[in-house]
C-alpha cells in the first residue's frame, strides 16, 4: 500500500493554542487588544527584555513583510537610496525597499554559510547606500560582527530579516538582542512558530518604535485599545501621517502566545531531526547544511541538502523522485536575479551571483517539521538515497 504523502511542512497547533483562540473570540475583542499586548510584552521576555538593560520594544504586526516596510520607513529610507541585501531570499526583503522608492543592490552569498558575503556588501557600498538586510538563511546567523562592523564604518543602517531564526543565537546572543536598528521575525504558517500570519518587529531604539508603533495603524496617534479601554472618555485622536493597516489581531496574537512558549522545544526537536538527517546522509554525494558556530543556536526553520559533483542526477530529476516516493520538498530560494522584475529593473545576470546560482541549481529544501517521527527521516533519507543510486 503507498504510505500517505509527507508534506513539506506543518504547523504544530495545540490545545493550548486552541483554548485561547476560543477565549479571544469569546472576549468580544478580536482586533489588536489584549492579547497583542501580552504576546510583544511575551516577546520581548523571551529575547530577555534587560539586555544591556536597554529597554526592546516589540511591536506585533500582521506580517514579516509589513515589519520589515515599516522599519525601513521610520529610518527614513526615501527615493534615492540604496539598500543591501542578498540575492538569496524570499522577495520580501527586498521589496520593501521598492514600496519605498528607494533601490536594492543585491549581492552573492558566501558558499559556504549561504548567508549574504560581507566582502560583497562592503563592494556594493555607494554614496547612496543607507542600509545593509541580512536574512538568517534557513535559521543560521548571518555574520553580524562583521556586517555591523562595516555599517558602523559606512555610518549605515542594519535591519535584519529575521523570518527564519526564532531562535537563532550569533555569538551567544539571541537574534533580536544584536546591535543592528531593528530585527523582524516571521509567524507565517511555516515558520519556527505561527500565528497563521503575523510578525515582530524589535528595535532598541525608541524613535523607530514610536514611528512604526503609529504607522501601524493608519498614521493614528492613538490605537483602538488605547482609546476605548481609558478611563476617560477618549474618542479623540490625531492622523499624523499616511499610515498603513498592518496590525496584528488578538485571534492571532492568542496563537503566538502559545506558540511562543514552545519556541524553544521546537528547536530542540529541529535540531534532532536535522542531525537524524544528517547521519543517514554521510557517504552520499551531497553537500549538508552548514552548522552553527561552536555555542551557538541554529534555528533550523529549513534543512537544504545541495547534490555534490558526484551525484548523478539533476537537480529537478531529483525533485521528481522525491514527489514519487509521496515526499514533499522545495527550493529555497529562486534566487531574486532570476526572476522578470529584479532582473529587468536592475539588468542582473547569474554570473554576477555565482554562489547563489550554483547553490540553486543544486539545492532541495527536506521536509523538517516539529510533527516528523524518525520514521518520517527515515523515509526520506531512503528517497534520498533512491534517487541517488
Ligand atoms: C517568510 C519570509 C518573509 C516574509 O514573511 P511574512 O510574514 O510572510 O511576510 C520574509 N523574508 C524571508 C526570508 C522569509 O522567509
Amino acid at each position: 500500500m503507498p504510505e500517505a504523502f509527507l508534506p513539506f511542512a506543518l504547523p504544530e497547533i495545540g490545545e493550548d493554542e486552541i483554548a485561547e483562540v476560543v477565549d479571544t473570540l469569546k472576549s468580544g475583542w478580536v482586533t489588536t487588544g489584549p492579547k497583542s499586548r501580552r504576546f510583544e510584552g511575551d516577546f520581548a521576555v523571551f529575547l530577555g527584555d534587560a539586555t544591556r538593560g536597554e529597554q526592546l520594544h516589540c511591536i506585533a504586526v500582521n506580517s514579516a513583510t509589513a515589519g520589515l516596510h515599516l522599519a525601513l520607513e521610520a529610518l527614513g529610507i526615501a527615493p534615492g537610496d540604496e539598500v543591501i541585501t542578498t540575492t538569496h531570499t524570499f522577495t520580501a526583503t527586498a521589496e520593501v525597499v521598492r514600496y519605498l522608492g528607494a533601490d536594492v543592490k543585491l549581492v552573492d552569498i558566501d558558499p559556504s554559510t549561504m548567508n549574504i558575503d560581507v566582502a560583497a556588501v562592503e563592494a556594493a557600498i555607494t554614496p547612496r547606500t543607507k542600509a545593509i538586510m541580512p536574512v538568517h538563511y534557513a535559521g543560521l546567523a548571518a555574520d553580524m560582527p562583521a556586517l555591523l562592523a562595516i555599517a558602523r564604518k559606512h555610518g549605515l543602517k542594519v535591519v535584519e530579516d529575521a523570518a527564519h531564526a526564532l531562535p537563532t543565537t550569533c555569538g551567544g546572543q539571541l537574534v533580536g538582542t544584536l546591535d543592528s536598528d531593528a530585527t523582524v521575525f516571521s509567524f507565517y504558517a511555516n515558520k519556527t512558530i505561527t500565528t497563521g500570519e503575523g510578525g515582530m518587529l524589535v528595535t532598541r531604539d525608541a524613535a523607530l518604535a514610536r514611528r512604526a508603533r503609529v504607522m501601524r495603524l493608519h498614521g493614528m496617534n492613538r490605537d483602538a485599545f488605547d482609546r476605548f479601554t481609558a478611563t476617560v472618555p477618549s474618542w479623540y485622536y490625531e492622523v499624523v501621517a499616511p499610515g498603513f493597516k498592518y496590525n496584528l489581531t488578538d485571534i492571532a496574537a492568542a496563537l503566538g502566545i502559545h506558540q511562543l512558549k514552545r519556541a524553544n522545544g521546537f528547536q530542540l526537536k529541529r535540531e534532532a531531526l536535522a542531525a537524524a538527517y544528517d547521519d543517514a546522509f554521510a557517504g552520499l554525494p551531497v553537500i549538508l547544511p552548514p552548522r552553527a558556530a561552536a555555542g551557538d543556536r541554529h534555528a533550523w526553520h529549513l534543512y537544504v541538502l545541495r547534490l555534490a559533483d558526484g551525484a548523478h542526477i539533476e537537480r529537478d530529476r531529483f525533485i521528481e523522485h522525491l514527489f514519487g516516493a509521496g515526499i514533499g520538498c522545495s527550493v529555497h530560494y529562486i534566487p531574486l536575479h532570476l526572476h522578470p522584475y529584479w532582473r529587468d529593473r536592475y539588468g542582473l545576470t547569474p554570473a554576477m551571483f555565482p554562489h547563489s546560482q550554483q547553490a540553486y541549481e543544486r539545492m532541495v529544501s527536506l521536509p523538517l517539521y516539529t510533527r516528523m517521527t524518525v520514521d518520517d527521516v527515515a523515509r526520506v533519507a531512503a528517497a534520498v538515497s533512491a534517487a541517488l543510486r
